[in-house]
């Protein structure tokens, strides 16, 4: 079956044809500046090259359309007709306490995801207009939604709550959900695998650093940790976003500099990790060429990367009572073997080693700690639209 798998920003929409009976990608692309001048669809045929094309997409629903086009055209399509698409997954950032799986899309389902709104404000709206413009693209064919924080769903109250006043969890749903949950449940069903034992019987800690970056402690093939709360801004230092912060540094600014609860947020949210620490780049590449070449912020702002993650392991080491694996996945995670090390240093005591010409190698699943490390560490690429695909499959063939 080819299920379409679709990731719909505010001026983006990210698109992959996956066939799931042989699991390869058909095709790929992104549609940018969708609403804006100048809107672009890249489309990427298996085994050809990229192409490159100038379009009006003033709204989410031509955007759509064009992508259908495109996937049928006769040179660079991959299908004769839409009657080759089985079904639609679609990944949803925030489903609150609503939804612990991938759910079939209904008018219930789109009433709950409207009232996820106020949860992610960003997030959630243009996921909901890429749902409706697949529907009047493509009706009849079926729709799932994939939840960004479903995977964290299992974990236990108190590791959810905030200690603040009950009645705003009662009153506005404020608590933890964590984020990328289809990235930690997939990697860590592949480091169950790698180990050869069934999910229920591991305790898995998930590292997902990308530009955005969370920690998951999965035991028992449930998650009952993550490192991005309320919001994505909780946990690890990442590209632009501060990480976990005494909540008092953002209300001593805000009276210092008289500011909005907006530009706070957009400066946490935007302006902070490494971002605002170096002040040259949000991304690893970057700041980590900085580094080497003597820059004294870069070299901090690494150290305070690698800190936070290693500070988390052992936390969800202590919540889980020790782990099997740790898991490596995202642009980082898979490429940078510095910050992996440096992530990993000096927890010989906890079991942890790693192998320095094991790390040192490139590949989408492979082992970086010694033989004697009583914890294995796994580079795991991530894989979320297959995730989704799989997802996908299994709802619409029940
Ligand atoms: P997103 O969260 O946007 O999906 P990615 O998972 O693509 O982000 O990760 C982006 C990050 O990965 C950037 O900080 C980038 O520098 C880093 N990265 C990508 N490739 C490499 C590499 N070869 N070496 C070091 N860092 C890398």
């Amino acid at each position: 079956m080819n299920i379409l798998v679709i990731n719909c920003g505010s001026s983006s929409l990210k698109y992959q044809l996956i066939d799931t009976d042989t699991e390869k990608v058909l095709a790929k692309g992104l549609c940018e500046r969708i609403g804006l001048d100048d809107a672009i669809l890249n489309h990427t045929p298996s085994g050809k090259d990229k192409v490159v094309i100038h379009c009006d997409m003033p709204d989410h629903n031509v955007a759509i359309k064009e992508v259908v086009n495109i996937l049928t055209d006769a040179e660079n399509g991959v299908i004769a007709s839409l009657e080759e698409i089985g079904a639609i997954g679609h990944r949803v950032v925030h489903g609150g306490e609503k939804f612990n799986s991938s759910v079939p899309i209904n008018d219930a389902v789109m009433a709950a995801l409207e009232e996820c709104i106020p949860l992610a404000p960003l997030h959630n709206p243009p996921n909901i207009i890429g749902i409706k413009a697949c529907q009047a693209a493509m009706p009849g064919v079926p729709q799932v939604g994939v939840f960004d924080t479903a995977f964290h769903q299992t974990m236990p109250k108190e590791n959810y709550m905030y200690a603040i006043p009950y009645e705003y969890y009662e009153k506005y749903g404020v608590r933890k959900y964590g984020f990328h949950g289809t990235s930690h449940k997939y990697v860590s069903q592949r480091a169950a695998a790698l180990l050869g034992k069934p999910a229920e019987e591991t305790k898995i800690i998930t590292v997902h650093i990308g530009n955005g970056g969370s920690i998951a402690a999965v035991c028992g093939g449930k998650c009952v940790d993550t490192t991005m709360g309320f919001t994505p801004l909780d946990g690890l230092v990442m590209g632009t976003r501060s990480g976990i912060i005494d909540a008092a540094v953002p209300l001593f600014i805000m009276e210092q500099e008289n500011l909005t609860s907006k530009q706070m947020s957009d400066i946490l949210n935007k302006k902070s990790g490494l971002q605002g620490i170096t002040g040259i780049s949000s991304d690893m590449r970057d700041v980590s060429a900085a580094a080497a070449e003597g820059n004294e912020r870069a070299i901090l702002a690494k150290k305070m990367f690698a800190a936070r993650v290693k500070a988390y392991i052992g936390q969800y080491m202590a919540t889980m009572n020790g782990a099997d694996a740790i898991v490596f996945t995202a642009g980082i995670g898979e490429n940078d073997k510095a910050t992996r090390a440096a992530c990993c240093e000096n927890l010989d005591f906890l079991g942890i080693k790693i192998d320095a010409e094991k790390n040192d190698k490139r590949g989408d699943e492979f082992v970086i700690s010694t033989d004697d490390s009583k914890v294995k560490v796994f580079v795991i690429a991530t894989n979320e639209e297959l995730a989704i695909a799989r997802d996908t499959k299994d709802i619409v063939s029940k």
